[in-house]
This record gives C-alpha cells, structure tokens and sequence, in this order.
C-alpha cells in the first residue's frame, strides 16, 4: 500500500473566459519510507501539487483528482476537519527561504515551543515549562545543531539560511510525521550547507522512516538524493519511477534531454562538453498549448501531439508521450 497515492490531479483558476488547469492531470505515488524527488523546471507547478496536498491553496483554486488516498484513506470522501486532522498529524512542510518562513518578531524557543504537541509533555504546569525546553533543546540537537542554546536566544535574522532551515525541520519533525514535504529545500544556498541538509533529511529519512517528498529544479540533487523521481512540465505528469529506471533508461523526450546533462558532468572533460538543452521556456500559466504542452519545444513532436498523451506502463515505469524514446531495447531486456 502506497503512503499517498494520486490519481489524475487537476488544480484550476477560473476567469470570466475560461478555466485554466495549472496542473492537468497529475500522478504520483509516494512509496511508504522512500524519498521521492518531484523535479520540473521553475512554473512547472511544483509547489502547486504540494500545496494542494496540503490544503493550502485559497478559494480562488479548484482541485480535483479521480483518487487521492492517503494510507488507503480517501482524503476526497471525508469532511475537510477530517482531512485536515489527518494532514496536520501526519504531513509537514518545509519551504524555501526559511528565514522567511519563521516569524521575524519571535525567538527561535518561542516558535519551536509553540509547535511541540501537548501530548509529548507531562501534565503539571512547571513540569510542562523544563519539559518543553527540554524538548526544543532535544529537537536542535536531532538537527545537527552544536550550538543548540545560542540558537534558541536567537531571533531568524541572526543566523544564517542553513541553520533557518535546520530550525524549520527542528520544528517540522516535532510531531513525528510521516511524511515531510520539502519544498526546494536548499534553493541558494552554498554547497556545502546544501549536503548538509541533505544529509540530514537522509538521516530522518532512515533513522525515523520518515518519507520525503522532495521537490526540486536541481537535477543532481533529485538524482543524488531520491529513491523514485516523478518529472513535471507546465502542469502535466512527464514520466516516473525508480531513479535507476529513469537514469538508465528515460522513456520520455524531456526526461532524456534533463538527465543527459547529469551524465555528461560525471564524463571526464564535462566541463567543455555542451550543455543539452531545450529551446524556449516553460510557457505562462495563461498560454498553455493544447495537449502535450511540450509540443512547441519537443524535438520530436508530431500531430498527433494536439492530444494529451495518455499514462503508458512499462516495466512499472510510467511515461506520457506519443512517441517515447528508447523504445528499441524493448525486446533485449
Ligand atoms: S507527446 Fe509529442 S510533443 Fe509530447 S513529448 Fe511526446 S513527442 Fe514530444
């Protein structure tokens, strides 16, 4: 049984003209303990597929999906007090640029005891004050973070976008959830504190199981860091499966021309081999073409593109193109 499991997702914006679907018919299934790595370029509609997993798009948004089970739970068929329960039990969320998601005003121990569950304390009033402490004390220290007591007297503009970000797992991991949402996790930020937080997503990810879902732009970290990859252009599912399925074998045009730069670094001489790369740019929210939205930059487009291609399977590796690629090792494997 998948952790979540989403079927045919479709987010919309409506004007007086016309409805837009932002996301036209997304899929992904998200194995229990895995992480898995959700990549497209910036405006593919990324954060739009986790918001609305998080209930967190505004009434301006609708969103559809023939299925959207969360541990064999239809989040569809039950009361949105329910759904949101089982969201704000089981589900967090990291965003990019932490310091802005912290509270400029507050000390990180104020905002970290804010999020500690009551039920992880004991019941007396000064018992509850030390354990609490205690406790985002405990929360840094899982973190990574040496200089735990300095940091909780801080306030988000006295320390650096790495150690915000440690702090906003500290307080994402505070309720043991299932699975962690991050959402262009290391976007800016230097290297070396880039394999920082990598590492130690990793580190919860084995030592806690907790699953990931972990969205990027950056093709080597989705591809160092993932178990599975699901790959999104301008709203609509491209291909996915297990990393080693899609590295080895890309079904899907886009897929093969976004991998082949990863492969091309690790060559020696990478650094004068030219870098692949589709003309044009992921098309606006208001312009999106009919049917494989690809088509204007596709290398291989046809007619028969003017039609959304439907999900195809093949060796559990699923892709959405007419005319997939790498097709003639088919009958050698
Ligand atoms: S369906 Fe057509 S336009 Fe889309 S990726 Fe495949 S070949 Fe290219």
């Amino acid at each position: 049984m998948p952790l979540l499991d989403i079927r045919n997702l479709t987010v919309s914006l409506e004007n007086e003209y016309r409805t837009i679907n932002a996301i036209d018919k997304m899929s992904l299934t998200l194995r229990n303990g895995s992480i898995h790595g959700l990549v497209g370029e910036s405006g593919s509609g990324k954060t739009l597929v986790a918001k609305a997993i998080m209930g967190l798009l505004d009434g301006e948004w609708s969103v559809k999906a023939d299925r959207l089970f969360w541990q064999d739970q239809d989040l569809l068929r039950m009361s949105d007090e329910q759904r949101q329960a089982i969201i704000h039990r089981d589900i967090a969320m990291i965003f990019q640029e932490p310091s802005r998601s912290l509270d400029p005003t507050a000390p990180i121990i104020e905002q970290i005891e804010e999020v500690i569950p009551s039920s992880e304390l004991p019941n007396s009033f000064w018992g509850r004050r030390q354990a609490r402490h205690k406790h985002a004390e405990g929360l840094l220290k899982k973190v990574g973070i040496k200089s735990y007591q300095r940091c909780l007297s801080s306030y988000p503009h006295e320390l650096s976008e790495g150690l915000c970000q440690k702090v906003m797992i500290a307080m994402a991991i505070a309720r043991n959830p299932k699975l962690l949402i991050a959402d262009e996790p290391t976007d800016a930020m230097e290297s070396t504190t880039k394999v920082q937080i990598m590492r130690l997503l990793q580190k919860l990810n084995e030592s806690k199981d907790m699953s990931i879902l972990l969205i990027s732009h950056d093709l080597n970290a989705i591809a160092n860091w993932s178990d599975d990859i699901s790959i999104l252009y301008a709203g609509q599912s491209v291909e996915s499966g297990t990393k080693k399925a899609i590295l080895k074998r890309p079904l899907h045009p886009y897929t093969q021309i976004l991998f082949q730069n990863i492969k091309k670094f690790s060559e020696p001489g990478a650094h004068k081999s030219p870098l692949f790369a589709l003309e044009g740019t992921t098309p606006p929210v208001q312009h999106l073409p009919i049917g494989c939205r690809l088509g204007p930059r596709c290398p291989k487009a046809q007619k028969q593109c003017v039609k959304t291609p439907k999900a195809k399977k093949l060796h559990g590796h699923i892709y959405h193109c007419h005319f997939p690629v790498n097709m003639e090792r088919k009958g050698n494997e």
